[in-house]
């Protein structure tokens, strides 16, 4: 657990910021006008369930609208407080501009323990609380447009694009008032699983440069890398199913609340997966060693640290043990600032949350788009670029049986050259290519400049840039 000295999360998110600012030339007062968060509404509302009314305490946060509509998730925890809302809001502003998702940071949460209450239950809360929210303009196709986090997933996200849609009967957008729908919801293929996605695409970026990966001490490819995961729900589970499935990584430890499981020779991420669906937590599984102190797991030697919980995980108490000398911040914030500065000193690298976590909102963004334009991705041009292939392919088999040269072409390419994308394909295209580009971006000042030292300060550079040139555009 964090010590006292330990500052709050958005304490920590200032004090990072704080340190690219320090870094920056820019017009005085603009710096605290995008340190600061816009506006906190918190709401207290009640709902008559088992027979009584229980009151229940959310938040919406507007970081930044220099860009609109403002994006950010709702969270579900006991733990949902103002500060950790407001810390989660600015990093949603930095993490869209880095990865040029045309949306300013806002985030939500609701104080509440969901394993708690029943999906009845839960679908009387989430209309609650979303009515509270959209009347009030918090939730809004062109104003703030929410989505999944802890604790929320698309069923919720289907809930309150309902109730929207209720409150706005004539309203042609209503669905874009959320993202992170079911697919049958006016949700987008490939959103579930995005934000894990993401993280395998940054660590696949991070692993095509030598030089980078030269300055965690690791060397080669994700093939056959040690990882370590902790918080093993949306994030956690897709990141160490693809990473393992497709990359070849092996995972050797899964960190979840009531415990970690371990096995040196690596996890069958499924087999866990079904375990913890029917079981509810990691506890009893039989095929690997249970430890009961999960967190002492995030000591553990392996090559890639990936928390994928809560913040403020790695911390004044532990970071000095922590000995992966790559962490990819897979949750926001999983690091305090303190922590953050010990693992510098000792020369890990870290890739950033506003990096390695954009995965969710840049394929919201899809979503967004999808429901504003009406139409799924693909539906216009993908017979049309069947057929042009299949003349290309018709012409070069004329040309080899009139030449008598005798060439064919191999069936696997022929099926895999004529078929036209799909909007999953199309999806991972843009989210690889965004996950691509905004890695660049950072690599281009963390090696550019001698003040630049890590990836989270270059990160900031780009971002704080980017809406400073915004806010400088409009006047302000
Ligand atoms: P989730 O609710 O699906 O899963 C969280 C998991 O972490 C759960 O299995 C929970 O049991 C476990 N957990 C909670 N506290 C823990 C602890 N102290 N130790 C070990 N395990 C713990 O949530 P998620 O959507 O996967 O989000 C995880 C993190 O990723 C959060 O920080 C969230 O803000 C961030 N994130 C999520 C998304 C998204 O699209 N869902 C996008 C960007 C960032």
């Amino acid at each position: 657990m964090a010590q006292a000295k330990e500052p709050s999360f958005r304490q920590s998110v200032d004090l990072m910021f704080n340190r690219a600012v320090a870094l920056m030339d820019l017009p005085p007062g603009l710096e605290e006008k995008i340190r600061v968060c816009n506006a906190t509404y918190i709401v207290r509302f009640g709902v008559r369930l088992r027979g009584r009314i229980q009151t229940f305490v959310g938040y919406r946060s507007v970081h930044s609208e220099h860009m609109e509509p403002v994006k950010g998730g709702i969270r579900y925890a006991m733990g949902v407080n103002q500060d950790e809302v407001e810390a989660l809001a600015a990093l949603m502003t930095y993490k869209c501009a880095l990865v040029e998702a045309p949306f300013g940071g806002s985030k939500g949460g609701l104080c509440l323990d969901p394993r708690q209450y029943d999906e009845h239950e839960l679908e009387l809360i989430t209309r609650r609380f979303a009515y509270e929210l959209a009347k009030r303009a918090l939730i809004h196709p062109s104003q703030n447009v929410p989505a999944p986090d802890m604790g929320t997933s698309e069923r919720e996200m289907a809930w309150i694009a309902d109730q929207y849609s209720r409150m706005n009967t004539t309203d042609i957008n209503a669905r874009a008032c959320v993202t992170g729908k079911p697919l049958h919801g006016g949700g987008i293929a490939g959103r579930v699983e995005a934000t894990g996605r993401g993280v395998q695409y940054a660590l696949r970026e991070y692993f095509r440069h030598p030089e980078d990966v030269a300055r965690s001490g690791l060397s080669g490819t994700l093939d056959g890398k040690r990882v370590i995961v902790q918080g093993f729900g949306n994030v956690g589970y897709h990141a160490a199913k693809f990473l393992s499935e497709e990359d070849g990584a092996k995972i050797i430890a899964i960190i979840e609340r009531d415990g970690a499981l371990v096995d040196e020779e690596g996890l069958d991420v499924e087999a866990v997966r079904n375990w913890v669906s029917t079981h509810g937590g990691v506890s009893g599984y039989p095929n690997a060693t249970h430890v009961p102190e999960g967190d002492k797991l995030l000591e553990h030697e392996c090559d890639i640290l990936i928390p994928a919980a809560v913040e403020g995980v790695i911390n004044l108490g532990n970071a000095a043990r922590v000995k992966a000398p790559l962490i990819i911040e897979a949750a926001n914030g999983p690091l305090t600032a303190g922590a953050d500065e010990i693992l510098r000193e000792k020369g890990t690298v870290i890739i950033p949350d506003m990096y390695a976590n954009a995965g969710g909102v840049t394929v919201s963004y899809f979503e967004w788009v999808k429901n504003l334009s009406h139409i799924r991705f693909g539906r216009m041009q993908r017979r049309q670029e069947e057929a042009r292939h299949q003349l290309l392919v018709d012409e070069l088999e004329r040309l080899s049986a009139d030449s008598g040269i005798g060439w064919s072409l191999s069936p696997g390419f022929k099926q895999k050259y004529l078929r036209g994308a799909d909007e999953l394909e199309l999806v991972r295209s843009g989210l690889d290519d965004t996950m691509r580009a905004a890695y660049q971006a950072m690599r281009e000042v963390w090696h550019g400049r001698d003040d630049v030292e890590d990836l989270r300060v270059a990160a900031y550079l780009v971002s704080i840039d980017r809406v400073a040139k915004s806010y400088q555009a409009k006047g302000l």
